[in-house]
């Protein structure tokens, strides 16, 4: 989709800090990191967020690049947080579905700072 920052990451158009990547998916370090670890993996098609029509499939490796990077930035182990901002609400700010992965420091029991 043209003026994407995720399409054009994807398309390789913008430069990122690549962890894991397959034809349908890539995951990418954040710009601005929450946490010691902060990958956002992010299904390559086009897709606003959640509630728009993703399929099995892409869910499905969404899942299998999110153990991915959880096993190669060493948190598969200790735990991590997988978050889908969707909406306005919830302050997303990139319309290309993403999920961002946290971790390497406690984080809490609580999901709303
Ligand atoms: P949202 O608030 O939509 O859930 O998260 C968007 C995330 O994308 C933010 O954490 C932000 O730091 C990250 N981000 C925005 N633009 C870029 C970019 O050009 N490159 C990378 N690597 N991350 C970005
Ligand atoms: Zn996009």
């Amino acid at each position: 989709m043209d003026d994407c920052i995720f399409c054009k990451i994807a398309a390789g158009e913008i430069p990122a800090k690549v962890v894991y990547e397959t034809d349908d998916v890539i995951a990418f370090e954040d710009l601005n990191p929450q946490a010691p670890v902060h990958v956002l993996v992010v299904p390559k098609k086009h897709h606003e967020h959640i509630l728009d029509d993703v399929s099995a499939e892409e869910l499905a490796s969404v899942v299998e690049a999110i153990g991915e990077v959880a096993r190669a930035k060493g948190l598969a182990d200790r735990g991590f947080r997988v978050i889908a901002n969707t909406g306005a609400d919830a302050g997303q700010t990139v319309a290309h579905l993403h999920f961002h992965v946290l971790g390497g420091t406690p984080l809490g029991e609580g999901l709303i700072p």
